[in-house]
């Protein structure tokens, strides 16, 4: 499950990137609400069989507070911790804490300076320090991924990239978010398969040492995961759809929850939260995409295809 900790971003500035960036004094999380909060995740853990808390989007480390508290509350013979994190505010006394309570750090780099810069629209001084960040947390001995997102103006790199991220950064496991959000044509998709093809030829023939974590291409929503949300609005959502600014419109429709309220009746929301209402989510959200952004999702379809090829022949 996700827990939203803020809907600041730090950068703002990916090409990419529709997130709803907004925070308000009153959606903040506050000492009072993480009270009880060990009590309501557990109902949604046990529920959905999830018991992986990853702080995501934004950036959660500008609320590093709510993540360390939330984190000593619950069992971590149980839980496993994952933020997602652009690693600009890392600090040493943060490293530590991840190392003592073994949390892992999905770091979203999209590879080396000239397609980071493209992407991200950094400058290098910024993109630079994130690669200087990424070699204190090897230091650390934290356990982490490399989130790589590439686009169709940095798509013929990819090849190439992977090898930088590896020789230089010592990414072993990886996690690409190759089309979503973005427009691709025929002709750069492609490019992505040329790619991929002569990735495979080297992981397979053992030049390469990779691991992808996610090899099951997830596409029961197009575009995006279906994975329980609790927002920085303490609402509950099945899908990390409504983080994106195009929904705000609908997302009270598909909301579960809300951590406002008491145990118990939080425990009645979840009573018949199961995969038919999943379902039923999925239809109704499929429905908005499609109608939409129709291009994007057959295009999306299509990198599917190829990516899964890829993946079932490595
Ligand atoms: S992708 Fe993440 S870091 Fe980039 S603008 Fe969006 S929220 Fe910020």
């Amino acid at each position: 499950m996700i827990l939203v900790p803020t809907r600041i971003c730090n950068t703002n500035k990916c090409s990419y990137c529709w997130v709803f960036k907004n925070d308000f004094e009153d959606l903040f999380f506050s000492e009072k609400n993480i009270e009880n909060i060990e009590n309501k995740i557990e109902i949604i853990a046990e529920k959905t069989n999830d018991y992986n808390i990853r702080f995501f989007w934004w950036e959660p480390f500008l609320k590093f507070w709510i993540i360390k508290k939330i984190i000593e509350k619950l069992d971590k013979k149980k839980y496993n911790f994952i933020i997602n994190t652009n690693l600009s505010l890392i600090k040493d006394e943060y490293l530590k804490f991840l190392k003592e309570n073994d949390i892992k750090l999905i770091i979203s780099c999209n590879w080396d300076l000239y397609s980071h810069s493209t992407t991200r629209n950094l400058e290098s001084d910024k993109i630079l320090l994130l690669y200087e960040n990424i070699k204190k947390v090897i230091d650390f001995w934290i356990y982490y991924q490399i989130n790589i997102v590439t686009t169709p103006k940095i798509v013929d790199r990819l090849y190439k990239n992977f090898y930088f991220i590896y020789n230089n950064l010592w990414g072993k496991i990886f996690n690409l978010l190759p089309v979503n959000y973005n427009w691709w044509d025929l002709k750069w998709l492609k490019e992505f398969e040329n790619q991929l093809d002569k990735l495979k030829s080297d992981i397979n023939n053992k030049k390469l040492y990779i691991k992808f974590i996610n090899k099951d291409v997830n596409n029961n929503v197009w575009l995006f995961n279906s994975e329980i949300v609790i927002d920085s609005n303490w609402k509950v959502y099945p899908s990390m759809v409504i983080l994106e600014s195009f929904f705000n419109e609908e997302k009270t429709k598909i909301q579960i929850s809300d951590f406002y309220k008491e145990i118990k009746d939080i425990k009645d929301d979840f009573l018949f939260y199961e995969n038919e209402n999943q379902k039923i989510y999925e239809k109704y959200i499929n429905k908005i995409l499609n109608k939409r952004f129709e291009d994007i999702i057959e295009n999306d379809k299509e990198s599917s295809r190829i990516f899964s090829n890829f993946l079932n022949q490595i």
